[in-house]
């Protein structure tokens, strides 16, 4: 397979002419992307119909629409981000003043995975472009339809010396990551996200990494189970579970869970029965996660759901019940639409059992109690979340996004997506009018008059 030192070289050369650095050019590009989205609604709808079953209402809200939302709200900011920040100078430099100036690192690869295979692609280059650099773009080879329209699309749009796609798999990831990039921002599983680290390091290119886990979702004994139920279900069962941030494991205290259980499958059946009955709910991506998502409902009993078909590689909304964290469902990361139960009596319970375990991307609190939620918040480290709802916290621009510990490294959307794909330049500006003699070594009893 031939290596990508050419187009790398065309891109650097692009980078060199200082184009993407200029701000109405940078502007420009982000009006052409919202623009290359809002003219072509109906054929990525298609094509995620075909990689995912994604009915055009998940494809709006889950893809397009948040992908229009950020590139408006970057249109709206850009030219405050990339002014030069002035910060306050220390009495000892007195006479200087100091600035932070925000510079693009260059080169971008953008590796994203299959699951929301537009948002995960366009999202970060909408902040590699705010920021001034140039992009290639590696999406998943899952999801070939939604890969090969972007392809066309961006090819379109952009000359390929400044924002490019490759389409490949892993193969072709292990080649483009040969070439040094200046940035790496990769989206998908904590294993490969060890693999892109590890070739960033040979470089020491600078890396984002969005990873996954399992986020618990605690329902304490004073929740509103009514909203809660609705929150849950919507969360969890969007995308067929297939959300880096969907709720993974409910953690339900005791007194409430069988009333809880009760609400919670007449909430999935208000928002999926009649989708999921009229072959509307979003597949699964291939059939190797089929069999893995289905290898998992042997865990426990299943309360609810449970059916599935590989002809259409579909699997009901599905709640697990009698489960424990030695089951197999509770060793990975589920990505499908099974959601395990573990109940809890006291808080301590839960803080201990996942501190256990590896730092979660989110983690859901659904309680009335203040004290209750600042407990959890205060005991448990995990990327972000939400208290009394699920998922929404990511489509905030006001909020960075990301993980930590292994549920990733780094965090965008918003001004954090400017401020990723920038280095910050801090520069100090002296005066020439007058000169402190202090600093200087070879004067007489120096250090006496410090
Ligand atoms: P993945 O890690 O298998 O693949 C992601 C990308 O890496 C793809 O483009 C793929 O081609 C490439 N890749 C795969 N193996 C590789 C290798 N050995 N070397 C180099 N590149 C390789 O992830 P996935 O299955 O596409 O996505 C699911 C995972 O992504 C889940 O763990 C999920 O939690 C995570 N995810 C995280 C976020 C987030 O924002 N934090 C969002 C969506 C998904």
């Amino acid at each position: 397979m031939e290596g990508f030192h050419h187009l790398l070289k065309r891109q650097r050369d692009f980078f060199q002419s200082g184009k993407t650095k200029d701000i109405s050019y940078r502007i420009e590009a982000l009006t052409s992307l919202g623009d290359m989205i809002r003219s072509n609604e109906t054929e990525i709808m298609s094509a995620l119909k075909k990689d995912l079953n994604k009915s055009d209402f998940d494809s709006y809200i889950t893809e397009m629409g948040i992908l229009l939302e950020e590139i408006r709200f970057t249109l709206k900011h850009i030219r405050d981000w990339t002014q030069p920040r002035k910060v306050k100078t220390a009495m000892t430099q007195i006479g200087s003043k100091s600035y932070i100036y925000s510079e693009p690192y260059g080169i971008a690869l953008i590796i994203s995975p299959w699951n929301y295979p537009l948002q995960l692609a366009i999202a970060p280059l909408i902040g590699a472009i705010a920021a001034g650099n140039c992009a290639v773009l590696k999406p998943s080879e899952l999801t070939p339809e939604t890969s090969k329209l972007m392809a066309g699309l961006i090819n379109k749009t952009f000359p390929e010396e400044y924002v490019s796609v490759v389409q490949g798999d892993a193969e072709t990831t292990q080649l483009l990551l040969k070439e040094k990039f200046d940035y790496i921002f990769f989206t998908g599983s904590v294993t490969v996200g060890k693999v892109i680290m590890e070739a960033a390091a040979k470089h020491l290119t600078p890396v984002t990494l969005e990873l996954g886990g399992k986020s618990p979702c605690i329902v304490h004994h004073d929740a509103n189970l009514k909203l809660a139920a609705k929150r849950i279900a919507w969360g969890k069962f969007i995308n067929a579970g297939q959300t880096c941030v969907a709720p993974d494991y409910l953690y339900v205290n005791k007194d409430i869970k069988e009333e809880f259980l009760k609400t919670f499958k007449e909430s999935i059946n208000e928002l999926y029965e009649d989708i999921v009955k009229n072959g509307e709910f979003t597949r699964i991506v291939s059939e190797r996660h089929f069999n893995r998502v289905t290898g998992l409902l042997s865990s426990g009993v299943i309360l609810h759901g449970g059916n599935s078909s590989k002809d259409t590689l579909t699997i009901e909304p599905t709640i697990l019940g009698s489960v424990t964290w030695a089951d197999p469902v509770m060793q990975e990361e589920i990505f499908g639409p099974v959601l395990p139960v573990l109940e809890y009596d006291h808080e301590a319970e839960i803080i201990q059992k996942i501190n256990e375990h590896p730092k979660p991307l989110a983690l859901y609190i659904f309680s009335e109690s203040k004290e209750f939620q600042e407990t959890i918040l205060n005991s448990i480290s995990f990327g972000g979340g939400c208290i009394n709802d699920t998922v929404m916290h990511l489509s905030s621009p006001y909020l960075p996004f990301g993980g930590v510990g292994e549920s990733g490294i780094g965090a965008y959307h918003g001004r954090g997506s400017f401020d990723i794909f920038s280095h910050q330049k801090s520069i100090l500006k002296q005066t020439t009018t007058f000169d402190l003699p202090f600093r200087y070594p070879n004067r007489k009893d120096a250090l006496k008059q410090i």
